[in-house]
């Protein structure tokens, strides 16, 4: 179904009501009985931007009474931080207040609390011939993507697909999609403050006394926390092969995952607290969009584009310019994850 559904919200008061009506809303996929994983992202230790727990609890009660059985769930991050192991995102999870006890279901890491938990799944597109996800996505019935929408310093923008792709991807896979990103500075900016080799999660960046930075690339996994964290905005993205490439395996691994689970998924944006990068940085993360709303709908790549035309592409193109995002569209048609996008 390439439908999607919209109910505009623009202030706190009214966005768990909108939520609300788009869920009454939506064509079901699941049945009595079921189990449904709730993917979102709880945030990172430190952020501020992360859509509060309220919303997903609306989901979990919605779900409860149509006799479905909730969990919720994300997987480990590749870099450093409060979200690396399952115990440590877990405990975030809980610091940001995603509590079983409040949201009324189970909170879990849908690739273990190791990690290790995954499975290979068929892609055979140009980057992947299989993708590496959390087992999760073959263990239970069905999926509710619940993306909060926003910018993204590599993809442009953030929402379903990214959620999908990355959200599930096993650690070594989230490095496989980042491959191509690397940082180049730009010395005329750089206050020698140190944070890049500070956040840098594998040692990468490293920095001498008075000496500016150094970016190890054969060590660097293209993480891009070096990037996001710069207070000097001295550092960019270097791509070692087409800047392309990066949206392109985005969208691999989301149809990857979309092939098996598709059938039994349900989609929803949250247009609120737009910011200009994801729920993974910490520090000052502008709002460069007003609230709009929510959007509902049955596939990703529908779903975002909705999005995005709600949001506006000059939100987007003007936070992060150069990212060529509009690739993510044309290739998910190129590879049949979408007809007519
Ligand atoms: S974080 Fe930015 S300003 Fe600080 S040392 Fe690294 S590149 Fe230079
Ligand atoms: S992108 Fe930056 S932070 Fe990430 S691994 Fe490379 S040097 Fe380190």
């Amino acid at each position: 179904m390439d439908k999607t559904i919209f109910h505009r919200s623009e202030n706190f008061e009214s966005h768990a009501t909108a939520l609300n009506v788009l869920l009454n809303d939506l064509a079901v996929p699941y049945q009595e009985g079921d189990t449904v994983g709730i993917k979102l992202h709880w945030g990172e230790r430190g952020n501020k931007s992360f859509l509060p727990p309220l919303y997903a609890r609306e989901i979990v009660r919605w779900l409860k009474g149509k006799r479905i059985n909730p969990v919720i769930c994300d997987t480990s991050a590749l870099y450093s931080g409060g979200r690396r192991t399952g115990k440590d995102s877990l405990e975030t999870a809980k610091e940001h207040g995603f509590d079983g006890d409040y949201l009324g279901c189970p909170v879990i890491m849908g690739d273990g609390v190791d990690s290790r938990d995954i499975v290979e799944i068929d892609a055979r597109y140009g980057h992947f011939d299989v993708v590496e996800v959390a087992s999760i996505i073959k263990k239970i019935d069905g999926f509710f993507i619940f993306s909060h929408f926003k910018g993204h310093l590599e993809s442009g923008f953030a929402g379903a697909i990214k959620n999908l792709s990355m959200g599930f991807a096993s650690r070594a896979q989230k490095q496989r999609i980042h491959s191509d990103a690397y940082p180049i500075l730009k010395q005329g900016k750089c206050a020698k403050c140190g944070t890049c080799a500070d956040v840098c999660p594998v040692g990468a960046a490293t920095m001498a006394a008075g000496e500016y930075p150094e970016y190890d690339l054969d060590a660097c996994i293209g993480c891009a926390q070096c990037i996001a964290m710069c207070p000097e905005v001295a550092l960019k993205i270097f791509w070692s092969t087409s800047e392309s490439a990066f949206q392109e395996k985005l969208v691999e691994a989301a149809a990857a995952v979309w092939k098996i689970i598709g059938d039994n998924t349900l989609i929803v944006n949250a247009l609120i607290g737009i910011t200009k990068d994801c729920d993974c940085m910490t520090g000052n993360n502008p709002v460069i969009a007003q609230d709009i709303g929510f959007v509902g709908g049955y596939h990703p790549v529908t779903v975002d584009r909705e999005s995005i035309r709600l949001v506006g592409e000059d939100v987007f193109s003007g936070a992060h310019p150069g990212v060529p995002w509009e690739r993510q569209f044309a290739y998910a048609q190129e590879i049949r994850f979408i007809e007519n996008s």
